[in-house]
């Protein structure tokens, strides 16, 4: 169960002075001090790219050195590479509210959702439809239309916004499934109730927990939901291309099949029989060998979340990002920026949005002024907040470094018009 958050009221005006006094009282403050973060750089993209531990270098030397280098194959066994999926998985589990045995750390999240989606569209042999929210970060629609197609025409994919979902749900629906908080506006879903109402219409509830794990507690168990995936390389720090995870009731393991039939997915793996023997249980999700250095230094963001209270995570990100709308509000007024973000915080992520038509030469100009969001198109500037690194006076700096762009339409500047590949 996830206990209460407590909100954190904002003054009227909140001045650099009440941001500091708030960076003091904060229990949090401290963890900031595990992670490598350049000096006078804002770092606002933590729910693209978590910020770097300062452990993963050590362990990561260690790794290659010593387990790779020195150790060589023994380490399979010696370092316990075999079964990091599993042992991470656990550790994984009480952060989204499941149970040992429930979370496996595997492949990445477009490949977790094939295996899920695949294995929900089996289990409902008489129903045919899946059901996305259109405006999704595209990689999950487009999986999924992916595994409709593998079904020869039995499958389609039905794409609803928001308030559609529930209505869109019946008895022909395979599986619900939505990324809990939106990756562009930051708005959350209720997963108790679409949950529920998934599963009164005899529907599987599958949930992306891509942008709420590691930022907010999340409770896969209280909800019941059947499935989920996601990302570690986000709230949870484990670095570029980090291994994803994914989530399997209880209830459902050993009768839920995936088909990317590979040999780490197998009843007896080191049996080396002819034939494909799914395992009872998670590791059938299982496909092929893992990227062994990435999943060792995801361990290192885990280690952290689990030294960290998520209900105090929760309730900074709550105000943090409150604060952070309220200045922009009022400090940059009249400059053309439309809130894009649910404004009651309990309906957020850790994140804010902002709709601009100059988005992109606004947040190349910021970049350039060291804050590091992203930009989302069409017209979307997009602000991280990760509470365990992200301070009051870093947003107070951050709006007033986003003030002296807008004021002196730096923006303008020819350098920042310019589209790079990656936004
Ligand atoms: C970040 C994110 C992904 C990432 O998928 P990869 O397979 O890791 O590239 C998928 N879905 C959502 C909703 C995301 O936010």
């Amino acid at each position: 169960m996830t206990r209460d958050v407590i909100r954190i009221e904002l003054p009227e005006t909140p001045d650099r002075a009440w941001c500091e006094a708030m960076d003091r009282a904060d229990t949090l403050a401290s963890l900031r001090d595990q992670f490598v973060l350049p000096e006078g750089m804002i770092y606002l993209d933590g729910n693209s790219l978590g910020a770097m531990p300062k452990a993963a270098s050590a362990r990561a030397h260690d790794v290659v050195t010593r387990e790779w280098g020195t150790d060589l194959i023994k380490s399979w066994n010696s370092a316990g590479w075999f079964d990091l999926p599993v042992r991470l998985g656990d550790k994984l589990a009480p952060l989204i509210g499941a149970g040992g045995g429930e979370v496996i750390v595997c492949d990445s999240t477009s490949q977790n959702l094939f295996k899920v989606l695949s294995a929900a569209v089996a289990m409902r042999p008489d129903r045919s439809v899946l059901i996305l929210e259109g405006s999704n970060f595209p990689t999950n629609n487009y999986i999924a239309e992916g595994v409709a197609a593998a079904t020869g025409g039995r499958v389609t994919v039905r794409l609803c916004e928001k308030e559609e979902i529930a209505d869109a749900i019946d008895e022909d629906t395979i599986a619900v499934a939505i990324t809990h908080v939106h990756y562009k506006s930051g708005h959350v879903h209720d997963m108790a109730a679409i949950t529920e109402r998934a599963q009164a219409a005899g529907a599987l509830a599958i949930w992306d927990l891509c942008h709420s794990a590691g930022a907010m507690p999340v409770d896969l168990g209280g909800c019941n939901a059947d499935f989920a995936v996601g990302c570690t390389y986000k709230y949870l720090n484990g670095g570029p291309g980090s291994p994803a995870f994914l989530f399997a009731a209880k209830r459902h393991q050993g009768a839920a099949h995936q088909p990317v039939t590979g040999w780490w997915g197998h009843a007896a793996p080191f049996a080396f029989e002819p034939g494909y023997r799914p395992q009872a249980g998670l590791r059938q999700f299982l496909i092929g060998t893992q990227p062994i250095l990435s999943m060792t230094l995801a361990e290192i963001g885990l280690d952290i979340h689990l030294s960290a209270d998520m209900t105090a995570i929760r309730a900074k990100s709550m105000a943090l990002t409150d604060l952070f709308i309220h200045l922009v509000e009022q400090r940059c007024a009249g400059h053309g920026f439309t809130l894009a973000s649910p404004r009651d915080a309990a309906a957020r992520g850790s994140q804010v949005s902002f709709a601009h038509a100059d988005g992109y030469p606004i947040m190349r100009a910021l970049i350039a002024a060291g804050v590091i969001g992203d930009f989302r198109a069409p017209d979307t500037v997009r602000f991280g907040f990760t509470p365990l690194y992200v301070g009051y006076a870093d947003v107070w700096d951050a709006v007033e470094r986003l003030v002296a762009i807008m004021d002196g339409e730096i923006w303008k500047q020819p350098e920042h018009q310019a589209r790079e590949a990656v936004t």
